[in-house]
């Protein structure tokens, strides 16, 4: 995940850094070496950009960084805080680490003031079981980190976050990922490994810059064969999945209605049907037929479909099983395999299965 790091560790000049890592100091004790810049002339509070306060013993947040009115840059991980304060009604912050805290749903603060400056948030490695919705107040966000936590599912609202870049969910115990996510667009890093996923939405494969698809340790049987539509991704990790190796034919067929035979028909012999010849409703049926994807049938299914495990050869290399429907049984044993080759622009750098 190197290459998806955000870039808040760019230069920056020593007098606009208070670095106080490392120190294993507690709050009154950091407190009183904050207070010093603004009881002492030669150190400019106001300049002050990045504080950062990894490894101490803060268990709450020290009062006077509130006091730090034009801090971009806070960083707070790795010491035993239990609470998070609205800290963004007073400072415009752009990067904040929290990781490897003890911080839970009820001890964030219930709501943070809107800031759109905010582009990085850490919360991973703390003790947080549901998607914490106050990260809405920061519509700009690009990178969300919520690895190593307990949440349990992803806000069907994630789609707010328009500007994301990198989603890292991983080490948690997420079992469906909302249609939602496909909405981000922008998004480059999807990261759910080491999750309960039994299924990912189709609409993944409108996540057109993604680079990076992590699911290796989840509960993946198929994956969608939409998800070959994704050509800029460069990394996807399938390994500890239970994925399917053998089509499975005990998949159990029921007989297609009258209704869904007639229309069928229509749709074979290319049966022009003119509003008025039948009912509104009908002609919205008629509408809904999807194409089976067996490329050996020129058939249609409407609401009978069978559901076909169909393994694509992937870059001559890996057999992944993919989910499609077909229009019978017959065409599931007509369809055969496929090589996908991949595109010219598209150099899967590493498919890991094992
Ligand atoms: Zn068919």
């Amino acid at each position: 995940m190197d290459n998806y790091t955000s870039d808040s560790s760019d230069g920056e000049s020593c007098n606009r850094i208070i670095d106080l890592a490392y120190l294993l100091r507690n709050p009154e004790s950091v407190d009183k070496t904050l207070s010093e810049y603004f009881e002492n002339d030669s150190k400019k509070f106001q300049d002050i950009e990045r504080i950062i306060l990894h490894h101490n013993e803060l268990n709450i947040v020290p009062h006077n960084l509130c006091r730090f009115i034009n801090m971009k840059v806070l960083d707070l991980s790795n010491n035993g805080l239990t609470s998070f304060p609205d800290i963004f009604r007073y400072c415009q912050l752009t990067n904040l680490i929290l990781k490897n805290n003890r911080l839970r749903n009820e001890t964030l603060s219930k709501d943070f003031t809107e800031c759109y400056t905010l582009r990085e948030l850490n919360l991973g490695g703390n003790d947080i079981v549901q998607f914490p919705e106050q990260i809405f107040s920061f519509p700009n966000l690009k990178f969300l980190y919520l690895g190593g936590n307990a949440i349990k599912n992803i806000s069907k609202d994630v789609w707010k976050l328009k500007q994301l870049q990198v989603f890292s969910l991983g080490g948690n115990q997420i079992t469906e990922v909302p249609v939602t996510v496909g909405l981000l667009k922008n998004l480059q890093a999807l990261v759910l490994c080491d999750n309960e996923i039994e299924i990912l939405p189709a609409n993944i494969a409108n996540l057109h810059n993604l680079r990076s698809l992590l699911l290796h340790k989840n509960r993946l049987r198929t994956l969608p064969p939409e998800i070959i539509a994704l050509k800029n991704l460069s990394e996807l990790s399938l390994r500890d999945n239970p994925l399917v190796v053998r089509f499975v034919s005990d998949i159990t067929h029921q007989a297609a209605s009258l209704l869904e035979l007639s229309a069928r028909a229509l749709k074979m012999y290319n049966i022009n049907v003119q509003p008025g010849d039948i009912p509104q409703t009908l002609l919205h049926y008629l509408e809904s037929a999807h194409t089976c994807l067996n490329p050996h049938c020129e058939g249609v299914y409407f609401d009978n479909r069978v559901e076909h495990i169909k393994f694509v050869d992937f870059c001559g290399k890996y057999r992944i099983p993919l989910l499609q429907y077909l229009c019978s049984p017959k065409c599931a044993s007509t369809s055969t395999e496929e090589i996908v080759r991949p595109h010219r622009s598209y150099l899967m750098k590493k498919v890991l299965l094992g």
